[in-house]
């Protein structure tokens, strides 16, 4: 693919204004290089189009000139999908942050793109509704990467992904052509779900420029209760029973005692001398009223390492999901890590660590935690020799996969993973992927490397 010249640049410059195209190393870097540091490029530009004309715009004059493009959010992902490892054009969403008006009949409001997450939910919080989906980056993170990633994060356990709650979508389509659909209809049974084939496209088959979102009710209580078990085993066996027993639910997330050092050691956080165990669940609970009803019930039935920690106010429920939601940060203070999202059932879950720690050389370090209550664990693995990493990433995917799980439950395929999308995707399905890339994108500028790969396996 050419990279983009002089005229281009010109021509871009046109469209969105000369401030709004960053050109050079210096001006680029912060969009060329992911939040790991271990995938990055350099931006042939940066262009911050401020419309969805604009972006239109931008994306006819790359396909006329068979320039590639990346779509940028919050540049949060974590599978190299939204830096340009090739020299490609970076299209930044942030200019593209208006709040919608919120529809709290419909619970839903239409935002920009380019609003993060934190936005959206201040935006909302007046009318006691808030986003469904959240995640710990979510000062950053847009609606827009949300959308094109399907998000998970930590209440799909009581809300799903954000597929569930994409009411409709705008968006630029690679062939610079709109598409617009935003009227959030409760019925609306008129052809293709093009909003639901864009959540989870990963910017490859167009630009989400607006978002109609699907909105919940804020609910007045929130508990967080810390549970200590004396085997990962104990931990997964308690999932079953604490979604059946507590509708109230909101999250169960899966920490064990090599994470848990690492954040008391590296950040200093404080660990209570209760979640010292070799598996901890963080479980919140979430009602207008009582929210811990049936959770004392429930606890008896579980085999338990220590007494509960339960945190009831503000400063005291962030202190203990801090333990779980720093766990990333701490991670990268030891290095760029190898980071494999998957899901595996839960069943398939003591094993299929025992599995990871066979493939992973002495020498280097792994720490797991993870959304045990959607069977979603995080695998990473620091101080891989490089020549290694190809055998322990393909070993560990290719053992979630034949235990029946994905090799990505929510960040998305990215450049990382392309090459093994054929472990969990069949023959007529990629296929089927390739001609909806090609009707959508027809001259293949957007976002090239990711899902599908470049020709040659390439990504
Ligand atoms: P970016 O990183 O900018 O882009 C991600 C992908 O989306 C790229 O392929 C990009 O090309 C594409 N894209 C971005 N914007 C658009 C657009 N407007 N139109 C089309 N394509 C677009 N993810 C989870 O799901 N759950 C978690 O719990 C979670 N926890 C995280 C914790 C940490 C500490 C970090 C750093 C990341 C975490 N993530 C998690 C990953 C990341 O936050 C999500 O993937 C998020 O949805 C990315 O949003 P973004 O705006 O940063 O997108």
């Amino acid at each position: 693919m050419p990279r983009a010249d002089a005229a281009l640049i010109e021509q871009l410059g046109l469209i969105v204004g000369g401030a709004h195209v960053l050109v050079g190393r210096e001006l680029t870097e912060g969009y060329s290089v992911d939040w790991t540091g271990r995938f990055r490029g350099e931006a042939a530009a940066v262009v911050r189009p401020g419309t969805t004309g604009e972006v239109a715009a931008v994306v006819t004059a790359c396909a006329a000139a068979g320039v590639s493009v990346v779509p940028q959010g919050g540049n949060t992902g974590l599978v190299g999908g939204g830096v340009p490892r090739h020299g490609e054009v970076v299209i930044s969403s942030r200019r593209l942050g208006a709040l919608g008006p919120v529809d709290v009949v419909a619970r839903q409001v239409t935002v920009g793109a380019g609003a993060t997450l934190a936005e959206v939910a201040v935006h909302c919080a007046p009318y006691g509704l808030e986003p469904p989906v959240d995640l710990a980056p979510r000062d950053s993170c847009t609606i827009g990467g949300m959308v094109a990633t399907n998000a998970g994060g930590t209440r799909v356990v009581r809300h799903g992904t954000m597929r569930r709650h994409v009411a409709g979508v705008e968006a630029v389509l690679g062939d610079g052509s709109t598409i617009s659909h935003l009227q959030g209809l409760g019925k609306d049974n008129t052809g293709y779900d093009l909003a639901g084939l864009l959540t989870g496209s990963e910017g490859t088959l167009g630009i989400v420029t607006a978002v109609r979102l699907g909105l919940v009710p804020v609910l007045a209580e929130r508990v967080v209760v810390g549970l200590a078990f004396a085997h990962l085993a104990g931990a997964v066996a308690a999932v079953p029973v604490l979604v059946g027993g507590c509708p109230q639910v909101d999250a169960i997330e899966l920490v064990l005692a090599p994470g848990v050092e690492l954040v008391g050691s590296k950040l200093g956080l404080p660990v209570p001398d209760q979640l010292r165990a070799p598996a901890v669940l963080l479980v919140e609970l979430a009602a207008d009223h009582e929210p811990m009803a049936g959770l004392a019930a429930v606890i008896e039935d579980l085999r338990l390492a220590h007494e509960p920690v339960v945190a009831t106010d503000p400063a005291a429920r962030a202190r203990l999901w801090a333990i779980r939601e720093r766990h990333a940060e701490a991670i990268n203070l030891l290095g760029p890590p190898l980071k494999l999202d998957v899901t595996v059932p839960l069943a398939e879950t003591v094993g299929f660590l025992a599995e990871v720690d066979g493939l992973v050389p002495g020498g280097a370090r792994t720490v797991v935690f993870g959304h045990l209550g959607d069977g979603n664990l995080h695998v990473n693995i620091v101080g891989l020799d490089p020549s290694g990493i190809d055998d322990v990433e393909g070993g560990v995917l290719a053992a979630a996969a034949r235990r029946g799980g994905s090799i990505s439950a929510e960040h998305g395929i990215g450049t990382a993973k392309a090459r093994y999308l054929h472990l969990v995707r069949g023959p007529a399905e990629l296929a089927a992927f390739a001609a909806i890339k090609h009707a959508l994108d027809p001259a293949g500028i957007m976002n090239p490397a990711v899902l599908l790969g470049l020709p040659g396996g390439r990504s």
